[in-house]
């Protein structure tokens, strides 16, 4: 039984596209970065609840959630309407494996994300302990516009950080403008056409490698197949240790 406490928003940003961000303060047991948690409203008399990562530190109480305002859905238009200080239901307890702590310690560790999926990552390297655990990190973020990365300016901060150990590569969906600091495709056609690995300068090798995959379950299935398929990588599972993550949105 979810235990749930209530929270109070704080913030709401909104960004381009239907996505947004909330901001809340509520009294909520300590997670780890990468878990996600239970927000809910009451709509028409019944409890509707969904999944949301945790973007922030898990040093910060301020807890903030990245949605993609879908339309049509049972609980994202309602939130998007959400005003500060009105109250939201949040689960006390955080769930999920999406953390480093289950990941063995290697040379690189790959982040994939589309759209919101970044917002695990986010919490991740904010927190900053996988930067003792690997060498380089790599975060590759999928979106269809470059003005939906909308957690640029806080990426590039924590690029200033850790200039020598985290790499960033943007790819987008839909416009094609001639950047070359930035790739266009989709997230398997670029591993599979190994276009990703050769503007990077970095092999996704079992070897040294383990591969985090958040967001869209068509990226993630194909991702996944294609890299077990042809580069020997396999699930890591809490009882048999792989070298692919994944958290799968819907
Ligand atoms: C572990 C976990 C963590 C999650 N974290 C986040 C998060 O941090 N941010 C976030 O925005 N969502 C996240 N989600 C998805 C979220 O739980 C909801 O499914 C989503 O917000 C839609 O809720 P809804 O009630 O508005 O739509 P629903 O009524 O539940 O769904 C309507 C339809 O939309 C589709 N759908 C759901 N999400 C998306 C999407 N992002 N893009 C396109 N189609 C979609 C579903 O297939 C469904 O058929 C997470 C899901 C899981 C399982």
């Amino acid at each position: 039984m979810t235990e749930w406490s209530i929270g109070k928003i704080k913030d709401i940003k909104y960004w381009a596209n239907d996505l947004f961000s909330i901001i809340l303060k509520a009294k909520v047991n300590n997670f780890l970065a990468g878990q996600f948690t239970k927000l809910a409203l009451i709509i028409n008399d019944r409890k509707i609840q969904r999944a949301y990562s945790y973007i922030n530190s898990p040093k910060n109480k301020n807890y903030e959630f990245y949605i993609s305002n879908i339309n049509k859905g049972n609980l994202t238009p309602y939130l998007y309407k959400l005003k500060i200080n009105d109250e939201i239901l949040i689960s006390k307890n955080a769930l999920g494996n999406f953390t480093i702590n289950n990941i063995e310690s290697c040379k690189n560790l790959w982040m994939f994300s589309t759209g919101t999926g970044i917002g695990p990552y986010l919490s991740i390297l904010q927190d900053g302990i996988c930067f003792q655990k690997f060498k380089k990190i790599i975060l590759i973020h999928s979106v269809r516009y470059i003005e939906n990365f909308n957690y640029l300016n806080l990426v590039k901060k924590i690029k200033q950080k850790y200039s020598n150990q985290l790499t960033i590569k943007i790819i987008l969906t839909r416009n094609i403008n001639i950047d070359h600091s930035i790739l266009y495709g989709h997230i398997p056609n670029l591993i599979k056409n190994g276009v990703l690995e050769k503007n990077l300068g970095i092999r996704i090798d079992t070897n040294d490698s383990h591969v985090m995959l958040c967001g869209n379950p068509h990226m993630i299935k194909q991702t996944r197949k294609f890299l077990e398929q042809n580069k020997n990588f396999s699930k890591n599972l809490i009882n048999k240790k792989g070298n692919i993550t994944y958290e799968q949105y819907w």
